[in-house]
């Protein structure tokens, strides 16, 4: 796998498929591999967390062509990004409304920034899967029936995972982050918890409090140069 110039890196140089519609109208792409996946990448599930998308995207857009093993979704929650808000259209915490045992109507409350109060309140769905993102999503994984799953989030600087696979490890040298098994708060009709309930492992990165370009120069170039070798 050779990688592209930094001059050819202002697009992605090959087709994105769409693999759904969002609340609002908007494409819900991915960018497939050309082989069996083993990987998939999950970027902006919160539309609040633009820099997952960015850091995803800067890292994709070293290659020339899909990857063999690994597979992307620059943003889950394309409606959330556009509106820069946590949630979808229809304020549901995507991260909230897969269908789970645990799955709970109750509002789930975020906050502005670290040191603000929980006090925002979202919705979890008016049922799991009440969303068009979230199906769209797990139909996806479902297609794709990749071995792990990536999903990439911020700002609280941990990696979370049942098991430390070598990915896991990685990603934890990488930012020089604690990992954890467990992210220690209950997070029902979450992502992860579904993947665990589907025997699907996930890997939750929760990058660091630091500005997209930052985060770019930290960690663009030697997660490409990892998942070219994977
Ligand atoms: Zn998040």
């Amino acid at each position: 796998m050779t990688f592209r110039n930094p001059s050819e890196r202002g697009t992605i140089p090959f087709d994105l498929t769409r693999f759904g519609i969002s609340e609002l109208g908007a494409p819900l792409l991915f960018a497939p591999c050309r082989e069996k996946c083993n990987l998939l990448c999950i970027a902006g599930i919160h539309g609040e967390e633009p820099e997952t998308t960015f850091l995803l995207s800067r890292v994709l857009r070293h290659f020339a062509e899909p990857l063999n093993n690994i597979a992307f979704v620059l943003c889950a929650n394309p409606d959330g990004a556009a509106l820069g808000t946590r949630g979808n259209a229809n304020s549901v915490d995507l991260n909230r409304n897969f269908p789970t045992a645990n799955w709970s109507a109750q509002t789930t409350l975020s906050r502005a920034t670290l040191e603000s109060e929980r006090i925002t309140e979202l919705s979890s769905g008016t049922k799991p899967k009440s969303e068009s993102e979230t199906c769209a999503l797990i139909e996806l994984i479902n297609d794709l029936n990749p071995k792990e799953i990536l999903s990439i989030h911020s700002p609280l600087n941990c990696v979370e995972s049942k098991h430390k696979t070598p990915l896991a490890q990685f990603l934890t040298e990488l930012s020089q982050s604690e990992h954890k098994t467990d992210i220690g708060y209950p997070t029902p009709g979450s992502l992860g918890t579904y993947l665990g309930e589907n025997a699907i492992h996930c890997i939750t990165w929760e990058l660091p409090r630091l500005a997209p370009e930052i985060l770019h120069i930290k960690f663009a170039e030697p997660l490409a140069d990892y998942m070219s070798k994977v």
